[in-house]
């Protein structure tokens, strides 16, 4: 069956309106039909081709909130009519040790991508969530709590969960001091959740401007991070950090914030890799440095369920789907107010 989407042909021309087919509903398959869908940095990454990794056509789109439209005859957990997510994952191998500890984005085959992976049925590109509609695994779908508007759900699918993992993974607690670098899409979400985790939340911007949201997010200090006086009057103040950046810089002066013991989290992936940091200070103040990848099924759900006890969404601008290129324009010079979501309904389909 086909249906009208917005597809990447190529990393330098835009992104245009154009039909796909999605594979045949298998048994284990739910038909979604997409409602809305994020805006998150790595589509454009993606688009752009800027991890060197993309294959066109290319339909971008992870963080998807939808309705359950059809179900294959061995579906038991989803029925039609459900309001359903589908983050980054659509499937992973199922049997390696990660797999088998609920940890699937570690898979050692490497988790299947909702868009730009390779389609087990059919050997083609799997198609993301800028679209009419999507089929996933039902093992690969997770419930939206029923309390909470469905367009400022669809980011946390992935910008949510993926600063909730390593809040949760490197067991974040109250009273706790977090330091959040970058206010955008992931940076956001970081800011509330660690809030609502009870944690002391320091915002680290390049935006000043971004000052009076951070805290209305619910950050309790704002460090603009070029102005050498405030990052110096953090030093050794903050128990882990999660760098949100979407560009390679300095990571220096955010590790001299870290109390001894402390970590700095890497979610960002940029274009060019970060310079490494000093050795020597890690060594003295047993430091350490991680990455994070988004998170698993299991605990998708556990933060959407945590959203919905909390009244937690992102802060999102709704556009239709034929401004996405202005919507990447904006994203890349940082002013989105926190994350571009598309309604998918209200998309002009022409082509
Ligand atoms: P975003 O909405 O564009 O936010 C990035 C923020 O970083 C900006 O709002 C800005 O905040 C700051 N920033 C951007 N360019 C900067 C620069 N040159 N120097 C300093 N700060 C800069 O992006 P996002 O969707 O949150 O994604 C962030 C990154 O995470 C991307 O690289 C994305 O691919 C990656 N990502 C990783 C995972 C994972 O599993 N690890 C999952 C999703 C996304 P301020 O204005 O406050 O400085
Ligand atoms: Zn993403
Ligand atoms: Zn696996």
């Amino acid at each position: 069956m086909k249906i009208n989407a917005l597809v990447a042909h190529a990393a330098t021309s835009p992104l245009s309106t154009d039909q796909i087919a999605l594979r045949p509903l298998q048994q284990q398959d739910v038909t979604i039909e997409v409602l809305y869908c994020g805006v998150c940095h790595s589509d454009l990454h993606m688009a752009r081709n800027e991890w060197a990794v993309s294959r066109y056509p290319l339909v971008p789109g992870h963080e998807i909130v939808g309705r359950v439209i059809d179900v294959g005859n061995q579906v038991s957990r989803f029925a039609p009519g459900d309001i359903v997510g589908v983050g980054v994952m659509v499937d992973a191998c199922r049997e390696c040790h990660f797999c088998q500890n609920q940890a699937e984005q570690y898979c050692e085959e490497g988790f299947t991508p909702t868009y730009n992976g390779i389609d087990k049925y059919t050997g083609e590109n799997t198609w993301g969530g800028y679209a009419q509609q999507v089929i996933v695994d039902q093992d690969f779908v997770v419930s939206v709590p029923d309390n909470l508007p469905l367009a400022g759900v669809a980011p946390l699918l992935c910008a949510g969960v993926t600063v909730w993992s390593p809040l949760r993974h490197f067991g974040v607690k109250a009273g706790d001091k977090v330091g959040v670098v970058g206010l955008g899409g992931l940076g956001h979400m970081a800011v509330k959740l660690a809030s609502a985790l009870g944690a002391e939340v320091t915002l680290f911007t390049t935006s000043p401007q971004k000052g009076v949201d951070a805290k209305r997010l619910g950050a309790k200090q704002v460090v603009v991070s070029h102005d050498a006086e405030q990052m110096a009057a953090c030093q050794t103040s903050l128990d882990l950090i999660i760098d949100c950046v979407a560009a390679s810089h300095d990571l220096n002066p955010y590790l001299a914030t870290l109390k001894t013991n402390g970590r700095l989290v890497l979610v960002g992936i940029p274009e060019t890799p970060h310079t490494s940091p000093a050795i020597t200070p890690m060594v003295f103040r047993r430091l350490s440095i991680s990455g994070s990848s988004i998170g698993s099924i299991k605990e998708t759900q556990e933060m959407l369920d945590f959203c919905g006890q909390h009244g937690i969404t992102s802060d999102i601008e709704l556009l239709s789907g034929e401004n996405i290129e202005t919507a990447f324009t904006r994203m890349l010079n940082g002013d989105v107010k926190y994350r571009f979501v598309i309604d998918i309904h209200a998309t002009r389909w022409s082509r």
